[in-house]
């Protein structure tokens, strides 16, 4: 019987708001899957890797059991899910997208002085352990309304005081005549894996994902800056370029006392940096986009 070679499984949300996200960051990480239309999984054609398609809410199950090895997931249904004492999976890297806050919300008329004032009120979430930490860390005694959904309308249908569920525009609050009081947790989407030991032939196949997905992070936010200065001005202009650790400094021909530098500037670069290298001395300044990049 032909002997199957262990593969890397990978779980991603199957629809949802993380779902387009994850795919472009693997894509974009160099992983092509095949099949992708495929409800349940997708095989990468090019390295021993299956994504798997499932409900964000089963992933922090899988990866903690070892059914999968790595998945992308919000912080707020990883730490929801750890709460209950299962957290046999470590975060890799927060990736960027898929922001949000799980927030206390009440009617607008509602006088909020901080979290005391939620003492003796009925709280409405799908997040009950979450909140529970939240209300004790906080001291506050209020009972909590589990759902499973359709949160914002508790409210109304009299069946909480105020809420605690995830936000990011505010615009299905106030739609709901809600506002924002507090804050329970900031989320973004997290890649992580499990804590169970790879398969020997797999270790160097995680390592390179994570390689790469970090380096995709670290490529968003860099930019490659080329300019001209003299060379009594590269201290100051070393201080002024942001993140950039040794740049670059070549000679200029023809110029004497007169060099180029170039550096990968590992943050933003705004025009206002611009202007103060250009104000200690620096001429024909670029600033360029970063491609790819593996650390
Ligand atoms: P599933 O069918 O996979 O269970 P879902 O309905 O639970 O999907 P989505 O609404 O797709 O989940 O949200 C997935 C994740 O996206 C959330 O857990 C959260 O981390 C993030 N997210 C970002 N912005 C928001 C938002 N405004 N509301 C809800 N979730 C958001
Ligand atoms: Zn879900």
């Amino acid at each position: 019987m032909e002997r199957v070679s262990p593969r890397l499984r990978v779980a991603v949300q199957k629809s949802g708001r993380l779902s387009d996200k994850s795919m472009d960051l693997l894509r974009e990480a160099g992983f092509r899957p095949v099949n992708t239309k495929n409800a349940l999984a997708a095989r990468v054609e090019n390295f021993p890797v299956d994504l798997l398609f499932v409900r964000d809410d089963d992933i922090p199950t899988f990866v903690g059991n070892g059914a999968c090895d790595f998945g992308i997931v919000g912080r707020n249904v990883l730490e929801e899910h750890a709460l209950r004492g299962d957290d046999n999976f470590a975060v890799v890297a927060p990736l960027g997208f898929g922001k949000c806050a799980l927030k206390i919300a009440g009617p607008k008329d509602m006088k909020y002085e901080g979290p005391a004032s939620l003492a003796g009120l009925r709280i409405a979430t799908t997040y009950p352990r979450l909140l529970a930490r939240f209300l004790k860390e906080n001291n506050v005694d209020a009972s909590v309304v589990r759902m499973s959904g359709a949160v914002e309308l508790a409210p109304r249908l009299h069946m909480a005081d105020v809420i605690c569920d995830l936000v990011s525009t505010g615009a299905t609050l106030e739609a709901n005549g809600l506002v924002p009081l507090d804050t329970v947790l900031e989320s973004e989407a997290l890649l992580v894996r499990s804590r169970r030991s790879l398969d020997p032939t797999l270790v160097h196949v995680a390592e390179m994902m994570q390689a790469r997905i970090d380096g995709v992070l670290a490529t968003k936010e860099s930019k490659y800056i080329m300019m001209n200065a003299p060379e009594s001005a590269l201290d100051r202009i070393c201080e002024i370029l942001p993140g950039a650790d040794s740049p670059t400094v070549l000679p200029l021909a023809g110029r004497k006392g007169h060099v180029a530098v170039h550096a990968v500037c590992q943050e933003s670069v705004f025009w206002e940096t611009l202007q103060k290298l250009k104000d200690a001395g620096a001429s024909a300044i670029l600033v360029l986009p970063i491609e790819k990049m593996l650390m």
